[in-house]
């Protein structure tokens, strides 16, 4: 039985350490002490000591939204995946697809990332998903396996049991457009079937497949009831306390 995990992307938003603090308190204040969801947040890297420390004792788990897949050198600007761990991270966001579009990240990249978090026992919510183009074009399946197949590549089985999987259409993100569930639901059926082939069936059966694409309080339960969709990432809906409680409550069913 799979637990549903449901996880906020603050983007580049509350990176003020003290507006950071005050959502991550109304996160735990209104989550904290139910362990029925597995639940996280991710905000901006100036805010992660701060939140760390808000969530410290509560259920509520921190997540980095980026790292640069070295330990540590002359890459300035960036933060590894040590860094994050030492900081008290337990998740990292990868492959977003603001990271792939805005930052050329590509299938090789991502899969350097993911298995930097890997080595430094982070819990990678690797991102996939198609844009709407591709969508029209009906090779959303064929985008997705490619994703999934680069970004996870070279993992052994039991590092494919530790990766949760996020499915994002691209064209539901931000834009108030959402999969319809039986659309989700299919393509979360698919990339199962796809990591059953790079793991095993019953290693993919025990992998976490988040939906991300404008879930909002009204329509996390319907989205969240569907068979292989396991938890949510959740980007503006993460931003007020009260709209990703609501959303947690929904994925606890
Ligand atoms: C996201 O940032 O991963 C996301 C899904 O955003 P939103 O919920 O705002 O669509």
């Amino acid at each position: 039985m799979r637990k549903k995990f449901v996880a906020g992307n603050w983007k580049m938003y509350c990176g003020d350490p003290a507006k950071a603090v005050e959502l991550a308190k109304g996160v735990v204040a209104s989550v904290g002490s139910q362990a029925a969801v597995e639940a996280a947040v991710c905000p901006p890297a100036t805010a992660l000591a701060a939140v760390v420390t808000a969530c410290a004792g509560s259920q509520v788990g921190v997540g980095g939204q980026n790292l640069y897949p070295k330990d540590e050198g002359a890459f300035t600007g960036e933060l590894s995946a040590p860094f994050l761990k030492a900081l008290g991270c337990r998740y990292v966001i990868l492959g977003h697809s603001e990271r792939r579009t805005y930052f050329k990240e590509d299938d090789a990249f991502i899969n350097l990332k993911v298995k930097a978090a890997l080595t430094a026992d982070l819990v990678p919510i690797f991102c996939c998903g198609e844009t709407e183009q591709e969508r029209e074009q009906g090779i959303t399946e064929k985008v997705v396996e490619a994703q999934v197949r680069g970004g996870l590549a070279g993992l052994d089985v039991e590092q494919l049991g530790k990766v949760v999987v996020a499915y994002e259409p691209v064209w539901a993100i931000g834009t108030g457009k959402n999969a319809t569930p039986e659309d989700a639901q299919a393509v979360h059926a698919f990339i199962r079937g796809l990591l059953g082939s790079l793991a095993s069936a019953s290693v993919a059966e025990s992998i976490r497949i988040q939906y991300g694409g404008s879930v909002k309080p009204d329509n996390a339960a319907t989205l969240l009831s569907q068979k292989d969709i396991d938890g949510a990432l959740v980007g503006g809906a993460s931003l007020k306390a009260d709209s990703f409680a609501a959303i947690i409550q929904a994925a606890g069913g």
